[in-house]
């Protein structure tokens, strides 16, 4: 699918499924963790909280856990990722059953596509056919020019582009949308892998899966090409923009008419691209990492012809691999899931078929899962049977609670100014929040799902995609719009100045409707905590209340925010997950800004939930003390080293032992709650704190 600018979402990556743990076991009327939200039993109690209070919370549930062998990493989160995953493997194997008859024309949809996924013998029989046009058109394509116009599919076929595109709304006019390009064309995660010794083993292997796949498609000289194609990323990566780099919302912001870029970029045929992503009336574009664009341009007429076709033919089997015979697919698992992520077993064909069809992981940066699905369809038929209403109202009235509070913190902020505040003030009123599923369903019915092509059903549905988000370019903005789909165990704050809570991130340990509201608040709140202070994050506070990209701040109100946002980025800094692999406090610091801003609302809005009663004491535990052990639970997992060293350098979020535990050293109330003394490891002295909300 298109994928529209996302300014922050909260998880990252993998989904999938842990053996145990199931939530359908829960009675009904009875939390699905503990008595009442929280899993003492995977606590560990006994250890200190101020030396670590991940391993006070978490604990023995560390020591018991393995990481599943199909699976990169563990944790609660994937635990509701596995529920989730049954119940649309439920809805699919129902909608290709004969025993139901009346299935509608989306279940007929949904149930052909998963069936032509899971018709194995079929996709070995069809070979490399499905992709043989692509292929054969690339081999047409004997110019830069011609090579370059193909990438204007990117799309809506497997090809891949030096750079990427998708319509969102303009950041500077939130009326209307703009098309915005950014770069792209590294195979592998992030220019790091390219660069930096350490990955030297992910880069071999990375090599040796091109020529694994350019041997499958009987493509000539594969060892030789495969090397001039790692030379050739190699280059692009190293004239890219750090991911960093590429938060800077004013640097990313540079529009331009299509004539200019031509100008500014020359050599490249920007229109011949233009016009293959059907969007040949195209005058305007906004560009993201503008140094970049010419350099990348530069290297790719260097680059001879041969080694660019070979590139492109390598992509498209890469990006068609999961779709193709077992061969495809066992060298695409050996490199994604072994070499770059630790996972040790592919998963089931069933639970592949799904991300097929459903969608996957919308933060995992991987083609597979977010291209070419019926993901807002399947998301309707979930949504219709798993998410009760209550759960949309319960959420709701938290929201209130928690922007009030936040409307009270940033009234007495002693750091920033009032015309500042004003402008912070009415921007936070301006949020929607939506909770559940769109209030519009996406139209599926013109879209042909065929039982026995699966490769075209991928392809008929990335079109069907591309049309909804092209075919309303200069139409008005829609703000109803919806980026996640319904199914999605994930949050985000878009550009529509709207904070999104999808039905799939609304259970338990997030959130359950029969847990303990402190617990719900550590956990949900402090999630909706996190994505209403995003929009105020490093990045976020470079638009104003209208959604636009404007500097509302006076200077010495940005100096005292950037100061406060240092102190934070000193603590993040100092963490070294395996030696070698650090924490990033830049890549990281719009993450930490809200993980910090979530905590801190959660409390709030909690105490001011109890209407000035005492919070009741269950099993000894305070309502404070409750809040951040609903926090921390809700970071619960592990996750394997090549994950980790590949979420540190790829990854905005920071891993989840430490998001589970750094806000709270941030927060006066958890030294009280949990006894913390100087002295303690994870004390910090009150002036050392950093206190942003
Ligand atoms: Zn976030």
């Amino acid at each position: 699918m298109s994928r529209p600018l996302v300014f922050a979402a909260v998880w990252f990556a993998f989904l999938g499924l842990p053996h145990s743990a199931c939530a359908a076991d829960a009675a009904p009327g009875k939390p699905l963790l503990g008595e009442w939200g929280f899993d003492l039993a995977g606590a560990d109690l006994n250890s200190s909280p101020g030396k670590d209070f991940f391993r006070y919370a978490n604990g023995t549930w560390l020591d018991k856990t393995e990481i599943p062998p199909d699976k990169p990493s563990y944790s609660l989160r994937l635990a509701m990722s596995d529920l989730t995953e049954q119940r649309l493997h439920e809805i699919m194997e129902q909608s290709v059953s004969p025993s139901t008859p009346a299935a509608s024309t989306l279940e007929r949809q949904v149930g052909g596509f998963y069936s032509s996924f899971m018709d194995a013998a079929a996709i070995e029989r069809l070979g490399t056919a499905p992709i043989a046009q692509a292929l054969k058109e690339l081999r047409q394509a004997t110019s830069r020019d011609a090579l370059a116009a193909l990438m204007g599919r990117n799309q809506t076929d497997f090809i891949s582009t030096l750079f990427n595109y998708n319509i969102d709304v303009d950041l500077k006019d939130t009326q209307r949308y703009s098309f915005y390009l950014s770069q792209a064309g590294l195979g592998l995660p992030d220019r790091d892998y390219y660069l930096k010794p350490s990955f030297a083993p992910q880069k071999a292997a990375y090599q040796h899966y091109i020529s694994t796949l350019l041997r499958l498609l009987n493509w000539p000289q594969a060892g030789q090409r495969a090397s001039e194609v790692v030379a050739f990323e190699t280059r692009l990566a190293q004239a890219s923009w750090s991911k960093a780099q590429q938060r800077d919302m004013v640097a990313t912001y540079n529009p331009m008419t299509v004539d200019q870029l031509q100008a500014y970029a020359p050599g490249f045929n920007w229109k011949g691209m233009l016009g293959q992503a059907g969007m040949a009336k195209l005058q305007r574009v906004v560009i993201a990492e503008k140094s970049a664009f010419p350099q990348l341009v530069a290297i790719y007429r260097q680059t001879p012809i041969a080694t660019i076709q070979a590139w492109h033919a390598f992509h498209i089997a890469d990006n068609a691999a999961p779709y193709l015979p077992a061969a495809f697919v066992d060298a695409h698992f050996e490199l994604h899931g072994k070499s770059l992520s630790g996972q040790q077993q592919q998963a089931l064909r069933w639970k592949r078929a799904i991300t097929a069809v459903s969608g996957g992981d919308f933060a995992a940066g991987e083609r597979f899962g977010t291209f070419g699905t019926l993901g807002f369809g399947v998301g309707e038929l979930y949504t219709a049977r798993y998410f009760p209403p209550e759960v949309k109202t319960q959420i709701e009235a938290m929201v209130v609670n928690l922007k009030a509070a936040y409307r009270l913190r940033i009234e007495n902020l002693d750091w920033m100014s009032a015309p500042t505040k004003r402008e912070a003030l009415q921007k936070l009123d301006t949020y929607t929040i939506k909770v559940g599923y769109p209030d519009r369903p996406r139209d599926y019915s013109a879209l042909r799902i065929d039982p026995h092509d699966l490769v075209g059903n991928v392809r008929r549905s990335a079109a069907a995609d591309w049309a909804f988000y092209s075919g309303r370019y200069a139409g008005p903005v829609d703000r109803s719009d919806w980026i996640m789909t319904p199914q999605t165990n994930d949050a985000y704050n878009g550009s529509l100045r709207d904070i999104v809570f999808p039905a799939g991130i609304l259970q338990a340990p997030i959130f359950d409707p029969h847990a303990d509201a402190a617990i719900n608040y550590g956990a949900a709140g402090g999630v909706i905590g996190h994505e209403l202070t995003h929009g105020f994050d490093d990045e976020g506070r470079t638009i104003d209340a209208s959604g636009a990209l404007r500097d509302w701040w006076t200077a010495a109100d940005a100096d005292a925010f950037k100061a406060r946002a240092a102190k934070l980025g000193a603590e993040y800094a100092q963490f070294e997950p395996y030696p070698g692999a650090k924490v990033n406090p830049d890549l990281t610091m719009g993450e930490n800004i809200a993980d910090l801003g979530g905590v801190t609302l959660a409390l709030d809005a909690y105490r001011a939930s109890l209407h000035g009663q005492p919070a009741p004491v269950l099993d000894g535990f305070s309502g404070d003390q409750r809040v951040f052990l609903g926090w921390a639970q809700a970071w619960r997992g592990k996750a394997r080293e090549d994950y980790i060293r590949n979420q540190v350098v790829s990854d905005p979020h920071a891993p989840r032992q430490y998001r589970g535990s750094t806000p709270e050293r941030n927060i006066d109330a958890w030294y009280e709650a949990f006894h913390v003394q100087a002295g303690d490891p994870l004390y910090l002295a009150p002036e050392q704190r950093a206190r942003i909300w």
